[in-house]
């Protein structure tokens, strides 16, 4: 009679019994056999830094630019520190002597909705490295309700699947970094919950330290082991809107502007767009403590959206919304269309009601959703999208629900 060689099992009382040279393994057993060869090589990791995929800075750029229109000055910014970071990882520090290249995080300043998150996450596709987005404003100092710092590294290590090696080569973008800034110029005499206490935490892992981080997050796991994980390579990008900062920056120049070149010096300054003077110091005007701009010494600055590059948005990135609904079509054997004063019509109503990039995908939505659910079930063989179709659809909607989304 046939059994299972590892658990003596008869064949009758197994789903399935395998046959090997000189035994039989049930199911039960192999599932068994499973779980242990996982739990064996979990802490094993395969991930090797060699293996990172990367490209020189002007090839970073030209990746980029498949799926961020503009932003030229940040893009470069970025294509050389994150080839800087990479080399630095495969540095081979010899001796004492030996030039050690530091880590150097970076930080976004621009509007919301300009592209920040979608460069860090451009960025992080392009590496296949962990990456995860944060935002700053739910981090609190240990102790108060919301969450510890040490959670933003949960996330990095369950977007690395608990690779803890991997993780430690991956990128976190912090979003809204802006919104833990000091209140106020002066150093805060009252304790200050959201500000410094946070920034303080955050100083820490961006120096580069290791940190127990809770594998399931919060405290809502008190029993959780926790797992060490080293920061020292972690690639930190910030961004924040920081509203106002170009008064601070335009109170900076303007004082530096003295005698009789100032006045011109002034004009010109004043007739471009103040980010991009953007210094590490109106970062600290602006609230955020001293190391903690220390620890972010690549600064750079992206630019509101305008109507070209609003324009351009719809249709030339790599997945671009348009390109998307021309696929979803397609799948239906439908060919869809757009005149071009249809898409500058969607610019228009999205710079009207201030939606920025985020405001074109909404826009096309109302635009689209009627086609989408009517024409599958005709039998229509095109459909092209004119300005006045795209009005109709639009003045039919509330817009009202647009502006508030
Ligand atoms: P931020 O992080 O600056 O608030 P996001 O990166 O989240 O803004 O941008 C929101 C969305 O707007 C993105 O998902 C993208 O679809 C679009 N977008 C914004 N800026 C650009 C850009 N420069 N190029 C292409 N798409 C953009």
């Amino acid at each position: 009679m046939d059994r299972c060689s590892f658990c003596g099992r008869e064949k009758k009382d197994t789903n399935l019994l395998i046959a090997g040279i000189s035994g039989h393994i049930c199911d039960h057993c192999i599932e068994q056999a499973h779980t242990i060869v996982q739990e064996e090589t979990r802490d094993q990791s395969d991930f090797d830094v060699n293996q990172i995929k990367l490209l020189k800075p002007l090839e970073i750029k030209n990746f980029m630019d498949q799926f961020v229109i503009g932003q030229e000055v940040a893009k470069k910014y970025l294509s050389v520190a994150v080839y800087n970071h990479y080399k630095r990882l495969m540095q081979d520090v010899r001796s004492e002597e030996d030039v050690e290249i530091e880590k150097s995080n970076i930080i976004l300043v621009g509007e919301t909705g300009t592209g920040k998150t979608l460069l860090a996450r451009t960025i992080a596709k392009m590496l296949h490295v962990p990456f995860t987005i944060v935002d700053a404003t739910v981090l609190t100092e240990a102790g108060y309700v919301g969450e510890d710092i040490e959670s933003l590294l949960t996330r990095l290590l369950q977007s690395a699947d608990y690779d803890v090696k991997a993780a430690e080569k991956g990128i976190v973008f912090i979003d809204e970094i802006d919104k833990i800034a000091r209140k106020g110029d002066n150093p805060s005499i009252t304790r200050d919950v959201s500000g410094e206490g946070v920034q303080q935490g955050l100083l820490k892992l961006l120096e580069g330290s290791v940190v127990n981080v809770p594998p399931q997050g919060g405290r809502k796991h008190p029993e959780q082991k926790m797992i060490p994980v080293d920061t020292k390579n972690i690639l930190f990008i910030c961004g924040g809107a920081f509203d106002g900062i170009e008064k601070k920056i335009a109170q900076r120049l303007n004082t530096k502007v003295v005698g009789y070149t100032a006045s011109r010096e002034r004009e010109l300054v004043e007739n471009s767009s103040m980010l991009q003077y953007i210094a590490p110091q109106d970062l600290r005007a602006y609230g955020l403590i001293p190391e903690i701009v220390g620890r972010l010494p690549i600064l750079t600055f992206l630019n509101p959206l305008d109507k070209k590059t609003l324009r351009r948005i719809l249709t030339e990135p790599r997945n671009s919304i348009i390109k998307q609904y021309i696929k979803l079509f397609k799948m239906d054997g439908i060919e869809l269309s757009y005149d071009e004063d249809s898409l500058q019509y969607v610019v228009d109503k999205s710079i009207e009601f201030k939606l920025g990039a985020r405001g074109l995908r909404s826009i096309c939505e109302t635009i689209m959703m009627d086609p989408m659910f009517e024409l599958p079930s005709k039998n229509t063989k095109s459909l092209q999208i004119t300005k006045n179709f795209a009005r109709r659809k639009l003045e039919k909607a509330d817009l009202k629900m647009l502006k508030a989304s």
